[in-house]
C-alpha cells in the first residue's frame, strides 16, 4: 500500500507542474521560470499554498492575497496525473517500463490541457516527446526500436492523410499538424498496432462526444471541436488494454474449425 500512497503524491506534485506547462506553454513562457504566481496579483505562491489538490480546497479556490479564483484546471490536472500514475505503476509494476508510460500519460495530460484551454498542441511537448519515444523503446521498452519507427510513419501519417483529405470530404479543416505530432509520439511509444488503436478509440469518442453536444446544442455543428483530449483518451486506453482488446478481436476472428 505505501508505494502506491508515494506514487499518489509524487504523480500530484508532477500534476502541480504539468499545470504550469499548461498555462505558460501556449503562452510561449518558460515553465521553469518565474516560480508559481497569482495570474491576477502576480504575488509569489507560498509553498504551503502550493500543496497539489489539498491547498486548493483549503482555500477553497481562491488567492489567497487578493481572493481572485483559481481554476478548476489546477487540482483536476493534479488529480489526474496522481490516479494516472497508480494505474501504471499498478499495471505495470515498479519498473523503468512504467516509468516511461507514466512520463508518457504526463504529456498526454499536457496537450489535453493546452488543447482545450488554447487548441495548441505544443510542438515542445511533441517533438522531444517523439525523440524520447524512440530512444526508450531501443533501450528500455518491451515494442522495440522497429515497431516504435513504424508507429510514428504509422500514426502520424494516418493523421496526416486526415488532415489533408478532411477538407475535401467534410468541407472543413478536421485537424491541425498538432494532432499529427501528438500521434506520431504516441507510436514512438506503443507501437503501430498499439497507436492504430489509439485513433480508432479517439475517433469513435470524439464523435460521440461532439456529436452528444451539438445535439443537446451546446456546441454549432461548425464550431471547432479539439481532437487531441480524444487522442489522448485513446492513446491512454490503448496503451493499458490494447492487450486484452486484441485478444478479445482475435478470439471473434479466430473461429474453431
Ligand atoms: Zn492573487
Amino acid at each position: 500500500m505505501t508505494p502506491y500512497i508515494i506514487v499518489l503524491l509524487f504523480g500530484a506534485v508532477i500534476g502541480s507542474f504539468l499545470s504550469v506547462c499548461i498555462y505558460r506553454l501556449p503562452r510561449e513562457e518558460s515553465v521553469a521560470w518565474p516560480g508559481s504566481h497569482c495570474p491576477s496579483c502576480r504575488q509569489a505562491i507560498a509553498f504551503y499554498d502550493n500543496i497539489p489538490v489539498v491547498s486548493y480546497l483549503i482555500l477553497q479556490g481562491r488567492c489567497r492575497v487578493c481572493r481572485a479564483p483559481i481554476s478548476i484546471q489546477y487540482p483536476l490536472v493534479e488529480a489526474a496525473n496522481a490516479i494516472g500514475y497508480v494505474v501504471v505503476f499498478g499495471m505495470f509494476g515498479f519498473t523503468a517500463v512504467a516509468c516511461v508510460y507514466a512520463a508518457l500519460v504526463s504529456a498526454l495530460i499536457v496537450v489535453t490541457g493546452t488543447d482545450l484551454s488554447h487548441t495548441i498542441i505544443p510542438d515542445a511537448v511533441t517533438l522531444p516527446g517523439i525523440v524520447v519515444g524512440l530512444l526508450c523503446a531501443a533501450l528500455i521498452l518491451p515494442i522495440g526500436i522497429v515497431d516504435s519507427v513504424l508507429g510514428v510513419l504509422v500514426a502520424g501519417g494516418i493523421l496526416w492523410f486526415l488532415a489533408w483529405i478532411s477538407p475535401y470530404v467534410f468541407g472543413k479543416e478536421g485537424m491541425g499538424g498538432g494532432d499529427i505530432k501528438l500521434m506520431a509520439m504516441v507510436g514512438a511509444f506503443i507501437g503501430w498496432q498499439p497507436a492504430l488503436l489509439a485513433i480508432m478509440i479517439g475517433s469513435l469518442l470524439g464523435s460521440m462526444v461532439g456529436g452528444g453536444l451539438i445535439a443537446v446544442r451546446v456546441m454549432r455543428r461548425e464550431q471547432y471541436i479539439p481532437f487531441g483530449p480524444f487522442l489522448a483518451v485513446g492513446s491512454i486506453l490503448a496503451l493499458l488494454f490494447h492487450q486484452p482488446l486484441f485478444e478479445w478481436y482475435w478470439s471473434l476472428i479466430d473461429l474453431p474449425g
